[in-house]
């Protein structure tokens, strides 16, 4: 091929050879220009062994800023970017989530400019686009103040309906350093020391007057930042110490339109409102209390039958699923962590050792090596696999102080796990069985929809991971082979494997659309190796048995969280910890709450009365504000004709029924686990 031309791979499959130095705005603008005109950046993938790299926050951190680009990965670039080499062209247009992250990345830009028309002396730090939007830190001797920032905020509209082009220039290091150092700029000083080497070009972007170190990508002017707002200030200090300069640190949000940004800023308001610690608090489920410890949990008795009924399902699915059930310790001696390795490499997230008469202990923050002492404990042939030992299993982990968070990130848990030993030839319909379980709990529970994920491991890294080639070959395949046939849709993420082995993530999807990560289905190479695990064949060989962890809810607490703010604590009926509230109207029909809460009970309804001396409406809007499902309300009428007049949560009142009627429903509503009333 002609040296000057290069060959462009869409993703339709057809091949460009265009010049060297077209750029991917000019294959868009020949495809057509209404294409052109949506893209906001372009990914570009070289051709032969590109690596995959990890997403997420990479665009924030410094070196993904500022460090040398990493020639082998698909990259996002400009659309302006002249292409230089053979290579596969994905033109990124404003839905996909990383084009979300690169116009935020351009309003921290936007931002800087505003800050320094209006503050001239301000000196720039780092500005990176977050998982929610932006900040940018700034040096400056005066505090900004709340009327600063609306005037930045109204400067950063004029900013916008500029429309000033994005521009990549390049400059010697030497040069830019002499310019920065000239000017007192500290921070930038700092980044082009550290992320470039002497004799590199650095690279900057402009718009109108304004320039910034950047390696990119930006959208292609200021006017595509259609909606941006600042949200809060902050202070931080220089690289994190507190011995060096207080910055101030701005952070906003940006989005393609405004209709996205008001969106965003409802669901966090409804987010808020659906806060699981608060709605803990407010409907007594559960309290973290500072004398016991950060990060433990007290559930109680309404949040406890809540749990009790979680398990109880829980445990029942377990059983009919073909599972035993087990209990182990919550200690175990420190030798053991040491076979299982945990003392090696999990020692960080583990409770320090305790000293008994006999031998140090450890509390445990897995189930497994208990799981497999019982394994071990008998001698299994190939006709007793698989087995499967299920535990709702306390645990607990040391999490930093700081980053523990109401019921989702906690010191002590409840698992509910379970360990598969099963022969290489039973994975595939174990992991089926395992993703079918795991669809029945999600669907139980209200989740009608979930993302899936396959971790498998890096080719290039072998040396990385345990088990032989043909462990990993059966596990991906059987796991693949399982979502295949449920045909469920999944993303494979190549590199994300644990060293021990492949795994499948199950992300419920809650009402406000956001992901949790729940279920796993996780192989293991390693743990059976190292307990030397054995079932003898039908071959009459000893062989090692296929482990599998596989927890659903993962840990009860983070999934009660998680149910807490799914249902913002109106739990459907079959959950509710007061599924029905009695209200009499005056004393004098007391005698008949009594009997109306006999029957509830007996037909196994949930049942509270409020007999206090208050005015009928001040128990109803009690009632109402714990969420309860049904209130019942009852007088002299109502009384004589063996009736309740029933009022239904987020539907109101819905008159007379006889109370027998009543019953029949709700019986029902629980027997089918029904989320609606
Ligand atoms: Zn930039
Ligand atoms: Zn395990």
């Amino acid at each position: 091929m002609n040296a000057q031309t290069i060959a462009v791979h869409l993703p339709d499959g057809a091949i460009r050879e265009v010049p060297a130095g077209t750029t991917p705005l000019e294959i868009a603008n020949s495809i057509s220009p209404r294409l052109a005109a949506a893209c906001v950046v372009a990914r570009l993938t070289p051709l032969g062994g590109a690596k995959q790299t990890a997403t997420g926050d990479e665009h924030g951190s410094e070196a993904a800023m500022y460090g040398a680009e990493d020639a082998a990965a698909p990259r996002l670039v400009d659309l302006t970017t002249p292409l230089t080499a053979d290579t596969k062209l994905e033109l990124v247009k404003e839905t996909d989530p990383e084009a979300l992250k690169v116009v935020r990345h351009s309003a921290a830009h936007v931002l800087a400019t505003a800050v320094l028309e209006l503050f001239p002396e301000t000196k720039l730090g780092h500005g990176p686009a977050t998982d929610s939007g932006f900040f940018y830190d700034f040096h400056r001797a005066k505090p900004f103040t709340p009327e600063d920032l609306a005037l930045i905020q109204a400067k950063m509209a004029e900013v916008v309906a500029r429309d000033e082009k994005f521009v990549r220039e390049r400059e010697p290091r030497e040069q830019a350093l002499k310019e920065f150092e000239r000017d007192g700029d500290f921070m930038k000083t700092h980044f082009v020391t550290k992320f470039t080497e002497p004799g590199d070009e650095v690279s900057f972007y402009r718009n109108g007057k304004f320039v910034d170190f950047c390696r990119g990508p930006h959208v292609p002017s200021t006017g595509r930042v259609k909606a941006v707002k600042i949200t809060s200030l902050a202070g931080a200090y220089w690289l994190g110490d507190e011995k060096n300069p207080q910055l101030q640190r701005i952070y906003g949000t940006a989005f393609f339109s405004q209709k996205a940004m008001d969106e965003h800023f409802a669901r966090l308001e409804e987010a808020a409102k659906r806060d699981h610690r608060l709605l803990g608090k407010q409907l007594d489920l559960f309290s973290i209390q500072e004398i016991a410890g950060a990060g433990l949990i007290f559930w109680h008795p309404k949040g406890g039958i809540i749990r009790k009924i979680m398990e109880d399902w829980m445990r029942e699915e377990c059983l009919r699923r073909g599972y035993s059930l087990v209990f182990t310790p919550h200690v175990m001696r420190r030798e053991l962590w040491k076979i299982s390795g945990h003392e090696g490499f999990y020692s960080g997230n583990m409770y320090t050792p305790m000293e008994l008469d006999d031998a140090e202990y450890r509390l445990k923050p897995m189930n497994c090596p208990g799981h497999i002492l019982i394994y071990k404990n008998s001698p299994r042939s190939y006709r007793d696999l698989p087995v499967r030992l299920a535990e709702l299993g306390n645990v607990y982990r040391y999490e930093r102080s700081g980053t523990m968070h109401g019921l989702l990130r906690v010191r002590g848990f409840t698992q509910d796990d379970a360990h598969i030993f099963c022969t290489p030839g039973q994975i595939e319909d174990e992991v089926v069985a395992c993703i079918d379980f795991a669809e029945a709990v999600l669907k139980t529970f209200g989740f009608l929809e979930f993302q899936v994920e396959l971790s498998t491991w890096d080719p290039n890294d072998r040396a990385h991971y345990a088990g032989s080639d043909d462990n990993w070959n059966l596990a991906v395949s059987g796991l693949k082979n399982a979502l295949e046939r449920k045909g469920i849709a999944y993303k494979t993420i190549p590199g994300e494997a644990a060293f021990y082995g492949p795994k499948i993530d199950i992300k419920l999807v809650d009402v406000l659309g956001r992901l949790w990560q729940l279920s796993t289905v996780q192989f293991d190479f390693n743990l059976p190796a190292r307990f030397e695990l054995e079932y003898v064949g039908e071959d009459g060989e000893r062989h090692q048995p296929v482990m599998v962890h596989r927890a659903l809810f993962g840990s009860v607490e983070r999934f009660f969280g998680v149910l807490i703010e799914h249902y913002a604590g109106a739990f459907p009926l079959w959950l509710a910890p007061v599924q029905v509230g009695l209200v009499p109207i005056s004393e004098r029909h007391h005698e008949y709450a009594k009997k109306v809460e006999a029957e509830l009970k007996a037909a196994g309804l949930r049942v509270e009365v409020d007999d206090r001396n208050e005015k009928m409406n001040g128990k109803i809007r009690d009632f109402a504000n714990q969420k309860t499902p049904y209130i019942l309300v009852f007088g002299d009428k109502e009384q004589e004709a063996g009736a309740v007049s029933v009022r239904t949560r987020g539907k109101g009142d819905q008159g007379s029924m006889p109370l027998a009627g009543f019953i029949a429903k709700a019986k029902a509503l629980v027997e089918g686990q029904s989320t609606g009333l």
